[in-house]
């Protein structure tokens, strides 16, 4: 079974009577432990489809399965739990709580599971650890270089154990080098701890280190 089946997805935005139509008739499937890029210009749906595939947006028409369960069959509940349990997300502003330390932030997503206090410390250092920010637990993101508050993102969304992490062109505001950098942490975390990855990008260099790209262009699937 594919951990994510899409099946005849569309998107569609109403505006004053005209019908939009942003994602048309979309069909993909990831296996688990892919690291996959959505590549596409600007405009071209990638964020819209990553939100959908991650269970915050909902579709027009067409089916969307996780790990075999189509989500708009599931309870507001079961749909509530899916996104706080089961799918991580990365951003390209890095999304930090200010006022948190890293190892505070990047144990935030395990206040919603019932862990003893210091199973959680050690879980989020332990993730900061695995990103390289061992000795920057203690520093707020303001602190922190826009590459090291990537990392502290990345340790962020695996420490629950999501079944996927989805990434929003996370390296769109880091230099060149920086962002090659991420990618290749995210990689590395994907090889070594079989996590699936679906990020999106409009940089070739990003691209160039996916295991597969899917290109997006106006709504539509081309390759
Ligand atoms: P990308 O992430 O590839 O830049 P988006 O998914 O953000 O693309 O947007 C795709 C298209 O959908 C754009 O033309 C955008 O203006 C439009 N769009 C996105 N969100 C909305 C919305 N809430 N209402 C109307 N149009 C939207
Ligand atoms: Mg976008």
């Amino acid at each position: 079974m594919s951990l994510i089946q899409i099946k005849a997805l569309n998107k569609s935005y109403f505006l004053n009577k005209n019908r939009m139509d942003i994602l048309k008739g979309i069909d993909l499937t990831v296996e688990k432990g892919e690291f996959l890029a959505i590549a596409g210009p600007s405009g071209s749906g990638k964020t819209t489809l990553l939100n959908i595939i991650g269970a915050i947006d909902n579709p027009t028409s067409g089916q969307v399965f996780i790990d075999g369960r189509e989500i708009s069959a599931l309870t507001s509940d079961e749909l509530a739990d899916m996104r706080a349990q089961k799918i991580s997300f990365i951003f390209q502003n890095f999304n930090l709580l200010p006022v948190l330390t890293a190892v505070e932030n990047v144990e935030f997503p395990l206040l919603l599971k019932t862990m003893p206090a210091n199973e959680r410390r050690q879980k989020a250092l332990a993730a900061l650890d695995s990103v390289g920010l061992s000795r920057f637990s203690r520093h707020k993101p303001m602190d922190l270089s826009g590459g090291q508050q990537q990392r502290v993102a990345i340790a962020r969304a695996m420490v629950r154990e999501p079944l996927f992490i989805l990434a929003d062109e996370p390296t769109a505001n880091l230099d060149h080098k920086t962002g090659e950098e991420v990618i290749a942490l995210m990689k590395q975390s994907s090889r070594e701890k079989k996590i699936t990855y679906i990020f999106s990008t409009h940089d070739q260099k990003v691209m160039d280190q996916a295991d597969r790209v899917v290109r997006i262009w106006d709504g539509v699937i081309t390759a």
